[in-house]
């Protein structure tokens, strides 16, 4: 059985996973030693073949004949990127093709490595595709909510071990090191993790795209630095995302914030966010809009302090873009409690960049992390009676209106229905404690049972909405003060 599934997976990677006629020994050879056998018989297979159907029972195997200790999906996932890297190409060849691609078009590249990395199961299709999606329609234009399952909780063991190893390496989760790395279960599968090199802003070679595994959104790409150096959002930063937009016009790009609390998880990694995706913000009213010489800037009506800068001029939209940024940079109005510096900068942005046609729109949301005793995850971050639903950074993709909440809420929502139905004790389940005093507001609107799940739903959406408008730099001011500091710049 296992000599077809080998079979099976070969005849997969041929057709696609461009893994060459040359190389069908050279991967089955690899894939004996992985599963501690010391024999192949090249077998006719079925052309109808499912990946799935031949990488769980190769794992089955695997679990069995104790090559793999436990069968926890960690663990599982950890062993098929390493089966499923020894019929891989190397990154240099996936490079090359991706290079070939490219002369035809960017898109057809995009496409190419896009396919590749589902193909790899790289992208965790199969998951994502149960991760719950819906829209709220709120007091702006609809803003959508994901409850994704893709992204395994960490089993508290690996998370123990993981804690355990001080000498890292890779240094981050977004290291060139990556490329192939198996260690331990405690790392996320990277066996199979391939990175395709690009010139931008100039710099030969020194930036690499892959795909996110959990695909927040479709397509969703990580565009980072090789070498392991800060993030940073500055002039620069905007002339690297215009650069990848002229690169590959047909997708998205952002970068989160450069400071902690406003930014992303990663902040000692440079990268940026892109995919092919439209956001709820690109649909948002205009309160205000401005011409200037070339470009326009529009203030939107979006739960945070959001503005829109267009233009089909590259030069001058970065002009207007670096001096928002300048300008907010510096601004202080400690009347409406915006500190700019303390003993270290506050101020920052959230660039967002996205081709229409041949115009450019850049989307710049004003930050601040400033913090204080009472307020320790800052004044522009979610109050803490939200945090039931959401406590992390607002990132990029967050500030876009796409709210990203983990699988364990689909659970929490089941059982809270369970105890609202059933007339449980919601203070007997633990994972149910941060949610009491909803579940107390939810019981008092004596909603009948048909309708629990759907007002759960809004609930969670106007919450979203609540969490954003936390984060609105201007919040202690009026949207006056918001125009008045875009006049002074425009
Ligand atoms: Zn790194």
């Amino acid at each position: 059985m296992i000599n077809q599934k080998i079979n099976e997976l070969i005849v997969y990677a041929k057709k696609n996973l461009y893994l060459g006629l040359d190389d069908e020994y050279y991967a089955a050879n690899r894939l004996l030693y992985l599963l501690k056998l010391n024999k192949f018989n090249k077998e006719v297979v079925s052309e109808e073949l499912d990946f799935f159907e031949i990488i769980n029972s190769i794992l089955d195997y695997a679990y069995e004949n104790k090559i793999i200790e436990s069968n926890t999906v960690i663990s599982r996932d950890a062993f098929e990127a390493k089966i499923v890297d020894c019929v891989l190409p190397r990154p240099s060849e996936l490079t090359r093709i991706f290079k070939t691609k490219y002369k035809t078009g960017p898109l057809t590249a995009t496409t190419f490595f896009h396919d590749f990395s589902k193909a790899t199961n790289y992208i965790k299709t199969k998951r994502n595709e149960k991760n719950i999606q819906y829209t709220y329609d709120g007091k702006y234009v609809p803003l959508e909510i994901t409850i994704n399952l893709s992204k395994p909780e960490k089993d508290p063991k690996d998370i123990k071990k993981q804690a355990l190893n001080k000498d890292k390496y890779p240094t981050c989760p977004l290291c060139m090191e990556n490329v192939g790395v198996y260690q331990s279960t405690s790392l996320a599968p990277r066996s199979n993790h391939r990175v395709v090199s690009i010139t931008l802003n100039h710099e030969k070679e020194e930036w690499g795209i892959q795909y996110s595994p959990y695909a927040y959104f479709n397509e969703h790409m990580i565009i980072l630095k090789k070498e392991h150096s800060p993030m940073y959002v500055n002039e620069r930063t905007f002339a690297e995302l215009v650069d990848f937009i002229n690169k590959f016009p047909q997708y998205l790009v952002g970068s989160n914030a450069g400071l902690p609390i406003v930014g992303g998880s990663i902040l000692g990694h440079h990268h940026f966010q892109g995919g092919r995706y439209d956001f709820p913000i690109e649909k948002a009213r205009v309160l205000r809009k401005y011409k200037r010489r070339k470009v326009e800037v529009e203030i939107l009506d979006w739960p945070m302090a959001a503005i829109k800068v267009s233009s089909n001029n590259e030069n001058a939209l970065l002009d207007m873009v670096s001096d928002i940024y300048k300008a907010w940079y510096k601004y202080e109005n400690q009347n409406i409690k915006i500190y700019s510096h303390t003993d270290e900068d506050h101020n920052t942005v959230t660039p967002i960049l996205k081709l229409d046609g041949a115009k450019y729109n850049f989307y710049i949301i004003l930050r601040n992390n400033y913090s204080t005793e009472e307020q320790p995850y800052g004044l522009y971050h979610p109050r803490e009676e939200l945090f039931h639903i959401k406590k992390e950074n607002i990132g990029l993709i967050e500030v876009m209106g796409l709210a990203i909440l983990p699988g364990r809420l689909v659970e929490e929502l089941n059982l809270i229905e369970d105890c609202l139905l059933n007339n449980k004790d919601p203070k007997e389940y633990k994972e149910l404690e941060k949610h009491l005093t909803w579940i107390e507001s939810l019981k008092e609107m004596k909603i009948n049972k048909d309708e629990i799940q759907a007002v759960m739903k809004q609930d969670i959406g106007h919450i979203f909405e609540q969490v954003l408008e936390d984060c609105n730099v201007f919040k202690y001011g009026t949207k006056e003060d918001l125009l008045r500091f875009i006049e002074k710049v425009v």
